[in-house]
């Protein structure tokens, strides 16, 4: 995965969220774990192309969503904070995740001169 494309494809979901006029805030992505990708590039690649946006001058706050994973050795469920193919309950490589390769515009919060409106997108990037 490019972390610039993504970005791109981020910024243009914003542009089409926001109305003419108003000026972004802040953007709140949220990012599975298994998409791989890092945060903190996420958060370079904004402020390198947010440049002459509506984006000009906004934050980006990126959330890693934890894995759901499901074992399939012992059929128990797990919360995992970073990827990991071996089962906490019984020790084997048998997860499954159910979610991991989001990839959503959570919400933008946007100044159009009446205040700050945080608005949910609820898209999801290309990737
Ligand atoms: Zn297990």
């Amino acid at each position: 995965m490019h972390e610039a494309s993504i970005v791109e494809s981020l910024l243009d979901l914003v542009v089409q969220n926001t109305p003419g006029s108003a000026r972004v805030r802040r953007v709140d992505v949220r990012v599975g774990l298994l998409t791989g990708v890092s945060p903190d590039s996420l958060q370079l690649y904004f402020e390198f192309l947010r440049e002459g946006t509506v984006c000009d001058g906004a934050e980006m706050a990126v959330t890693l969503q934890p894995l759901l994973a499901h074992c399939e050795n012992c059929g128990t469920d797990h919360t995992l904070r970073e990827v990991d193919w071996v089962c906490p309950a019984c020790g084997q490589g048998a997860l499954t995740f159910r979610n991991g390769d989001e990839l959503h515009l959570e919400s933008i919060e946007v100044d159009n001169g009446e205040g700050i409106h945080a608005g949910a997108a609820d898209s999801q990037a290309q990737q």
